[in-house]
């Protein structure tokens, strides 16, 4: 049901008030910014509305308010961030229309300074416009903060999120590129970090095509080029990961939803019936012909000496094959006969090659899930048969959750659930209801000293760990530690 907070001046149907479109030949180029502003904002309208019902949707509308988000408080002239919290809580309380009227109607508030409240700026296009311009994206604004689960206003202190850990024994701890990235291993599926700019030289459009799997079977050695760089180069683990492996120790865990590739869960001690690994990992290669597995380890040697790996099973059946192309010179004549073994019956008929040259075996592929495929079946049948009705707390630990469908988890939960973030810097997509900030390994750390869990890492350095509220935000604590070094 959309809300019916801000009404346009000639609002048709939705909530949206999409004014005359100008024609392009007679529009100024102000008037095509500002259809196109309104033409995209009644297309995210549509997206929120789709997002409520389907699990699957894309992020996308995310993506585009993303350029707008910012913190309440940064600009002159916004809300404060307790103002901001206030107005957001009046919202749910009073329902849209009755916050409409308090806010707008009465006057107390410009529809340009109410969307502060909700962690937007003003667009810069619309600096010199009357404040009803700004109607139509507060009406995103407001949808969106509705489609958000609403934070439990009980839990709020560090010490409430250490009650939660010590009460609760079914826990789900999402994961991301955070927690491993204090052992090197970069964030390579981010934007702006380390592993894309090495990509630049390779001339895409996206690097995320690196991961793109029609870009793969075109040319494997894009993502050959890279994967030396990315492949698990270390049986070592983070105290992060230590302190999911404790949950488990404890009976806590219900399930670690990883998107990490690196496997190092497993390695830490969180045990394979407790992981989905959502974006899958290099724990196995499979052969994009024929789909012969392996173990992940067997194709790193070629990985790392630079050369694509082959499925050796494609290889051995082309053997045979090989003289009867016109490559007979390579081919040892003699050999073939003795070894002639059956391999080969249908042979044939998998050549259907046309350049008719060097027979080609399948190339081998990590079991990462790659752009264009499908996530592992387990991913939502676990959540959905196993996990939904169990859960008692979540534990967000190290991802800005803006990849789907692993973002769409917290809100598709049980939204009375109580949710922890853990992560270097609040993100305003999501309500959690208490966000612990910094580096995850000095979270944890801290955590685990006021849980009396005894945290035993070598990468827990002597020293004390300093938490500091911040200021307008009760729940929100960020987390540092001095080492003397
Ligand atoms: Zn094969």
């Amino acid at each position: 049901m959309p809300p019916a907070a801000a009404e346009g001046p000639s609002a048709p149907q939705g909530p949206v008030a999409a004014p005359p479109l100008t024609t392009p030949e007679t529009a100024t180029p102000e008037e095509l910014e500002r259809a196109a502003v309104t033409i995209s904002v009644a297309d995210l309208e549509e997206r929120v509305a789709d997002t409520r019902d389907s699990w699957e949707t894309d992020s996308m509308y995310e993506d585009i308010l993303e350029t707008l988000e910012q913190e309440s408080g940064d600009t002159p002239g916004s809300c404060t961030p307790e103002e901001a919290s206030r107005l957001r809580r009046e919202l749910r309380e009073y329902g849209p229309v009755v916050f409409a009227q308090r806010t707008l109607d009465s006057g107390r508030y410009t529809a340009r300074k109410l969307l502060t409240a909700f962690n937007l700026k003003a667009p810069a296009f619309l600096d010199d416009c009357p404040d009803e311009d700004f109607h139509p994206l507060l009406t995103v604004a407001i949808t969106r903060e509705l489609a958000k689960r609403a934070k439990l206003t009980r839990y709020n202190t560090v010490n409430d999120a250490v009650h939660l850990l010590q009460r609760s024994s079914n826990v789900i701890v999402l994961t991301g590129a955070g927690i491993s990235t204090s052992l090197g291993i970069p964030d390579f599926r981010s934007k702006g970090t380390g592993l894309y700019s090495k990509l630049e030289h390779l001339g895409l459009n996206d690097p995320q095509e690196v991961f793109d799997i029609h870009t793969f079977k075109d040319d494997p050695t894009i993502f050959y080029s890279v994967a030396k760089d990315i492949i698990p180069s270390t049986d070592r683990y983070t105290p992060t990961h230590k302190f999911i492996a404790m949950l488990h120790e404890r009976g806590k865990l219900l399930t670690n939803y990883s998107q990490n590739i690196d496997n190092l869960e497993i390695v830490a001690g969180v045990p394979k019936d407790r992981l989905i690994q959502c974006h899958g990992s290099f724990g196995g290669a499979t052969c994009v012909e024929c789909g012969y597995k392996t173990a992940g380890e067997d194709i790193f040697p070629d990985i790392r000496a630079g050369v694509i790996p082959k499925c050796p099973r494609c290889i051995q059946r082309l053997r045979p094959a090989a003289p009867k192309r016109k490559r007979s010179s390579e081919g040892p004549n003699g050999r073939r006969r003795r070894r002639k073994n059956g391999h080969n019956d249908d042979d044939d008929d998998d050549d259907d090659d046309p350049a008719y040259d060097i027979p080609q075996a399948g190339v081998m592929k990590p079991d990462i899930t790659f752009f264009g495929e499908d996530l592992p079946d387990e991913f939502s049948k676990r959540l959905t048969e196993h996990d939904r009705e169990k859960v008692d707390l979540v534990v967000v630990i190290g991802t800005s959750l803006k990849v789907t469908p692993v973002s769409e988890i917290v809100g598709w939960l049980p939204s009375h659930i109580p949710q922890l973030y853990i992560s270097r810097q609040a993100v305003t997509h999501i309500n959690f209801d208490i966000d612990l900030l910094g580096d995850c390994d000095v979270v944890v750390e801290e955590l685990c000293r006021r849980l009396g869990w005894e945290l035993k890492h070598e990468m827990v350095a002597p020293g004390r760990v300093t938490v500091k509220t911040e200021e307008g935000y009760k729940s929100r604590h960020v987390f540092t530690k001095e080492t003397s070094e």
